[in-house]
């Protein structure tokens, strides 16, 4: 997909697909018996068990994500909580994915149950993008779903392409183009844009731009001067049908950890998983920091013999978590010495171990709803994050960071300037 197109592109050719109370819909397919019925999926069904996801008809009367299930039984006495299934929802994300896969190659799964599909260069294969969109929704439901549902916004890039998924819920379909910016953009308030929250949406009004359309007709230098930063521009970029395409942060392009491994060190395989873990906790740490998910996970080895092990992926939901890309990158180690029958690939020929993670997403965008308890994890996370930063680092650390017979110091990115002064600003702190 092209991630940056250097002209603007004005016509609507962009679609944004975002399912409906996904997981609800997903126990609804499987389950004839909760169709129609307000549903509640939850981790737990517990009285203090929390909603993550409402469904259509549960969102009709009040209940909302986050509530406690004592409460939304109150607010909906016919409430029906039903367990998450995990698996269940990956298996329809899958079938999802491959069914949007028909009409075009560029597609880029963006959440669990949000996908973006490029038709910039299929204009003439696809005469009526809207056209196309009905096409997408009725082939979901004859092979994902019956019973699932979906918002498709339409637009000239993918920040539009969302926001218009979000101006119609259910079964919508929007379309933002030059022709109707400014009616859009009218009808909304600064937060109502994806990525928008409350901190920059106050920083914006403190500097006089109050509204969407104000932002959209900002001088460059206004915004500079209200953002101290380049991302108000980033803002009034995507609303002038420029900038990228894919909504992944731009001021972030990469982050890196890098070590070198000392002779002692890469004689023990278990110091080696240590480095490598550390290396993950560290860029977990700096994603914290700076609010953002990853999409794409690299992993290399160098050895003295002057070989290299590499491996790169993209990963369909956005990661965060130092452990998860650390038993990522390992059990693909595992299927590499599998496949090709080799030595450990983390031996005592190791001289560097590096991670990197790419393809970042603002975290206010990756749907906390996901899997099993990911808000709990999510939030354990920033908590963790926010007491080191009060009371100094490694105030808390979590068990899997405490290996007092092998200590692996901080690290040191070698990235891009940013991932510097980002290491600068925790070591202020
Ligand atoms: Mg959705």
């Amino acid at each position: 997909m092209n991630a940056n197109r250097l002209r603007t592109h004005t016509e609507p050719t962009v679609l944004f697909v975002d399912m409906n109370s996904f997981f609800a819909s997903c126990e609804q397919q499987d389950n004839h018996w909760l169709r129609g019925r307000p549903v509640a999926v939850c981790v737990y069904t517990g009285r203090q068990g929390c909603v993550i996801a409402p469904s259509i008809e549960a969102k009709g009367r009040g209940v909302k994500t986050g509530m406690r299930l004592d409460e939304a039984m109150q607010l909906c006495p016919d409430l029906v909580p039903v367990e998450t299934h995990p698996s269940r929802y990956r298996d329809y994300h899958v079938k999802l994915i491959n069914v949007l896969k028909r009409f075009a190659d560029e597609v880029l799964p963006k959440s669990i149950d949000e996908a973006i599909v490029d038709l910039t260069r299929y204009q003439l294969a696809y005469p009526s993008m809207t056209d196309v969109a009905r096409r997408i929704k009725q082939a979901i439901r004859t092979d994902v779903g019956d019973y699932l549902r979906c918002s498709i916004g339409i637009a000239p890039n993918a920040f539009l392409a969302k926001l218009a998924s979000t101006l119609q819920k259910p079964d919508g379909l929007t379309i933002i183009s030059p022709a109707n910016i400014d009616d859009v953009l009218a009808k909304l308030t600064l937060t109502d844009l994806p990525g928008i929250a409350h901190g920059m949406s106050a920083r914006l009004e403190a500097g006089g731009i109050n509204t969407p359309l104000e932002l959209r007709y900002a001088s460059p230098d206004r915004l500079k001067l209200v953002c101290k930063s380049i991302v108000g521009w980033h803002w009034h970029l995507r609303l002038n049908f420029g900038g990228e395409v894919d909504m992944a942060t731009q001021a972030y392009k990469q982050m890196q950890a890098i070590r070198s491994v000392s002779g002692a060190q890469r004689q023990s395989v278990e110091t080696l998983h240590t480095i490598l873990r550390t290396l993950c906790l560290t860029l977990e740490r700096r994603m914290v920091r700076q609010q953002l998910f990853c999409q794409r996970l690299q992993g290399w080895v160098r050895y003295w013999n002057g070989k290299r092990y590499e491996d790169e992926l993209t990963v369909s939901i956005p990661m965060q978590d130092g452990i998860d890309l650390y038993t990522t990158l390992c059990s693909r180690m595992d299927n590499y010495q599998q496949a090709h029958r080799c030595t450990p690939l983390l031996n005592a020929d190791v001289r560097q171990i590096g991670v990197g993670v790419t393809d970042f997403m603002p975290a206010d965008m990756v749907q906390y709803d996901l899997f099993e308890d990911n808000t709990r994890k999510d939030k354990f996370r920033q908590t963790l994050y926010a007491i080191n930063d009060r009371f100094g680092p490694n105030t808390l650390v979590r068990a899997t960071q405490i290996r007092p017979e092998t200590p692996v110091k901080e690290l040191i990115g070698f990235g891009s300037i940013k991932d510097l002064h980002d290491i600068t600003d925790w070591e202020a702190v």
